[in-house]
């Protein structure tokens, strides 16, 4: 069991971590930064939202499929989690996954899905970083049902959000299989427009899929 501060490395006090609704495994000061999002929240990408039931965003998805992804986003995308995701992600410091590891697993597994499939990295993210940011967080089973089309496809990162929002379907279904009837979780580090999550949605309704929703570390 971890007994320090993820970030700070000073000593937890495990009476107090454990109270702690969050369990996440830092100090008091380090947890400041990370933030959930308050009520009311968009039944769509689950950010918070002054339009009801939908936000803006979710209304055009919508509009477009005539279906919307339920997301459940944890917690807020600011400056504390980008500059995490900047260590975890991008400098590829493996061990930071430990923040969010047992606070995302439990999230998984309220969810209730039958089958859970992570949105997988780009073959040069392999080359690069050597893990999937989402498969670090989440310990338990899952089904590596979507590749990628392309090889070396340029990361969603790195584009604006009219790039983002113009990206053609990048997945394909890794092998033949019906879904018909099951509830499927979609798992991703970050909720940015849904480009990414609608197509990956789109992709296992052409198996079959009607029941699927997506749970994101932040957004
Ligand atoms: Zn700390
Ligand atoms: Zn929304």
């Amino acid at each position: 069991m971890l007994s320090r501060c993820v970030q700070c490395q000073r000593e937890l006090n495990l009476a107090t971590w454990w109270g702690q609704r969050s369990l996440l495994p830092l100090c008091s000061t380090c947890r400041e930064g990370v933030l959930t999002y308050g009520v009311p929240t968009c039944q769509g990408c689950g950010r918070t939202s002054s339009r009801q039931p939908l936000c803006m965003d979710c209304q055009a998805w919508r509009a477009q499929y005539g279906w919307v992804l339920p997301n459940r986003c944890l917690y807020q995308y600011n400056d504390w989690m980008r500059s995490y995701m900047e260590q975890y992600k991008f400098k590829g410091d493996y061990y930071q996954r430990r923040i969010f590891m047992t606070v995302y697993t439990k999230a998984v597994r309220k969810c209730h899905a039958q089958i859970i499939v992570p949105i997988p990295v780009t073959e040069a993210t392999w080359q690069t970083r050597g893990f999937n940011q989402v498969l670090g967080w989440y310990q338990g089973n899952y089904q590596a049902l979507l590749r990628l089309k392309m090889r070396d496809k340029v990361a969603q990162s790195s584009k604006t959000r009219q790039q983002r929002l113009a990206t053609p379907q990048p997945f394909e279904l890794n092998r033949t299989v019906d879904l018909t009837g099951k509830r499927i979780l979609l798992l991703d580090d970050i909720y940015t427009t849904g480009r990414t999550l609608y197509h990956a949605a789109q992709c296992l309704r052409t198996a079959g899929a009607r029941e699927i929703l997506s749970l994101t570390l932040a957004g």
